[in-house]
């Protein structure tokens, strides 16, 4: 039963969204923008690709408008990423929105490199972003650079210091982990999180890099991460089930705080449980971080259509969802949008 939401009936979810194999889609991420500041070589180490043209970008209306209609079909989480989002002009006030979105939006995220954080953080609290996920390859000034292109360490972890003093609660840091790049950082990584009271998240390298020069053997697979640092710090399976979250969440056995994550979508694909939708900057749903098509919501939306018009969009979509990404396969073909496009 489809029901137009009005002020009156404004806090009932509609329905909710399902793909073709029963997986419930309740996390979206959003894309703000394509342009970023920093160059990663796993991600955009030839600088960035065209950039999608000014008038293509969604405005903070149609995010919100479309915000609205997906929390309406029972997404309860949404990311603001990028590129880097805090390169968007007006961040704050697009925060302000979504949070109006709830409670029936149960969190709204940030993923962000931290370079420039600290400008906004206050008033990203103010606005009602309950939580956010700061990139940190390295934690050597030069490796930092090395990886990332820029030499902006101290930024981010200032970022990290202002984000712990506005209260966000909890704080998590992202690491791509790279053979023979930052491995050998993993021991640090996790002592940095036990001092830091933060939860350190740690990626296998993906084929989603403009250079596509990823290959297998960089990949440092999930167990090889949880065995290296459990050999030094034990650590505790948190809960026995991942329920649709991409990370295995790890205490401390020895009870300093602090959480380890590990996410490992190539080695172990967790896509059965896969609850994420994405939205680019320029408007078109993902279905899979690996999708090689795109569903162009935007021109939808634009095209005057009605609200139940776009739901039924919408679902048709989700239907669609693949079951599975195909990396482990040999005919596996890298989507021509790199991770800072499609939204991390
Ligand atoms: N600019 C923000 C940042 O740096 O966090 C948000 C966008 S970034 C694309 C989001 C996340 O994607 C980051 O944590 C980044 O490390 C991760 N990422 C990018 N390319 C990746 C790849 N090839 N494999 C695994 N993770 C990747």
């Amino acid at each position: 039963m489809k029901t137009i939401l009005t002020k009156a009936n404004f806090n009932l979810v509609e329905k909710v969204l399902k793909d073709s194999f029963g997986r419930q889609i309740r996390d979206l991420r959003i894309s703000v923008t394509d342009r970023c500041n920093f160059r990663c070589f796993y991600c955009l180490p030839n600088g960035e690709p065209p950039l999608a043209r000014k008038e293509t970008i969604l405005t903070f209306e149609e995010i919100t408008y479309i915000s609205e209609i997906f929390v309406s079909l029972g997404i309860e989480k949404i990311r603001l990423t990028g590129g880097e989002p805090i390169l968007r002009k007006g961040l704050v006030d697009l925060v302000k929105r979504l949070s109006k979105l709830k409670p029936n939006l149960k969190d709204l995220a940030l993923t962000t490199n931290g370079f420039d954080f600290p400008k906004h953080t206050a008033n990203l609290k103010n606005a009602g972003l309950d939580r956010v996920t700061i990139s940190l390859d390295s934690l050597k000034a030069d490796k930092f650079q090395e990886i990332t292109g820029v030499d902006k360490l101290n930024e981010v972890l200032a970022a990290i210091e202002s984000a712990k003093e506005n209260g966000f609660q909890p704080i998590k840091l992202n690491a791509v982990i790279i053979r023979d790049c930052n491995d050998d950082e993993l021991i640090d990584f996790a002592h940095f999180a036990r001092e830091n009271e933060l939860s350190f998240r740690f990626i296998e390298f993906m084929p989603l890099d403009s250079g596509h020069d990823w290959n297998r053997e960089r990949v440092v697979s999930g167990k090889e991460i949880f065995r290296k640092i459990n050999e030094v710090f034990p650590l505790k399976l948190k809960e026995t089930t991942r329920g649709n979250e991409t990370a295995w969440k790890y205490g401390f056995a020895d009870g300093a705080k602090g959480e380890i994550g590990i996410i490992a979508p190539v080695t172990e694909m967790f896509c059965g449980q896969c609850s994420r939708i994405r939205l680019t900057a320029d408007g078109q749903i993902r279905t899979c971080l690996f999708s090689t098509t795109e569903h162009n919501l935007r021109d939808v939306v634009r095209s005057g259509a009605s609200r139940n018009e776009i739901i039924g969009f919408i679902e048709d979509v989700v239907f669609k969802k693949e079951p599975h990404h195909n990396i482990n396969d040999a005919k596996f073909i890298q989507p021509d949008r790199t991770m800072s496009f499609i939204g991390g």
